[in-house]
């Protein structure tokens, strides 16, 4: 369902089954075709990581250029590993687009039923979920970092499209973008602990002395099924950032690195 495919000078991982069926665009970029430079080399589509703006804005241009959707009118939440997801309408097109001041406050996921209203999330290991519902027509993007997981961010995604847009969660596709999985994320046994306990043991998947190896997909996966999304329409990439140098990792480059993008729209 996702391949990689070449758009211009970016390459992006893409369904052309959804696009072609559903008029819906999902992708995910990675850190290839951009300006930047140094441990943002080169596609970093963020201003908040301390890459020169202008070449921010020129690595945002080259992406649009190739996807067909423009900075005006993307809509980027502000992310800060929290719980909220925004609904949004044509008066949002362009927040979070053209700079970092003017993106949805306080969100860490945003859903629409507009069309050509692009949804961006933007991460380096943080797992970006795009959901699609088939006939509402109702979008989602999700920005999934283990504290977003534990704190049921997806869940909360898909109860905020039940609620305000009636879906049906049996009618949603998910799509699990590029992330740090199981191989590379080894977090503390009391974090992992909560994994545990809130969602399932399965999702630990080795024990070291001092920590665990955490899938953030199973875990997801776990949380849309109890959802009723069906496990069939799930979808995921099967990159690991931290192991795939084409991707920005945050971990693997010590903290300092720029972001890729999971984009979702209705053409
Ligand atoms: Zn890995």
């Amino acid at each position: 369902m996702l391949v990689s495919v070449s758009k211009g000078k970016t390459w992006i991982i893409t369904s052309p089954y959804i696009y072609d069926n559903y008029g819906i665009f999902v992708g995910f970029t990675n850190r290839l075709g951009g300006v930047s430079n140094g441990k943002f080399e080169s596609l970093n589509l963020s201003y908040r990581v301390g890459d020169l703006p202008e070449n921010v804005t020129r690595n945002r241009m080259i992406l649009s250029s190739d996807i067909g959707v423009y900075p005006d009118r993307w809509v980027v939440p502000e992310q800060i590993h929290g719980f909220r997801v925004s609904a949004v309408s044509y008066s949002a097109a362009g927040k979070g687009g053209m700079n970092d001041k003017s993106a949805i406050p306080g969100s860490d996921g945003l859903i629409t039923n507009c069309n050509k209203l692009p949804l961006f999330v933007l991460v380096a290991d943080c797992v970006p979920v795009l959901l699609f519902d088939l006939y509402t027509r109702t979008i989602a993007a999700v920005h999934a970092g283990w504290r977003g997981v534990l704190r049921g961010i997806a869940v909360e995604a898909v109860r905020r499209m039940k609620e305000n847009y009636g879906c049906t969660p049996s009618n949603i596709l998910a799509f699990l973008g590029p992330h740090i999985k199981s191989c590379c994320l080894q977090l503390e046994h009391e974090i992992a602990r909560n994994f545990e306990n809130e969602i399932d043991r399965s999702v630990i998947e080795d024990t070291k002395e001092n920590s665990c190896f955490v899938s953030l997909e199973k875990a997801l996966v776990i949380q849309l099924e109890l959802q009723g999304v069906k496990r069939d329409n799930i979808y995921s990439s099967g990159i690991c950032t931290c192991c795939n140098n084409e991707y920005f990792s945050y971990r693997r480059d010590g903290g300092i690195t720029g972001r890729q993008a999971g984009i979702i729209f209705s053409i």
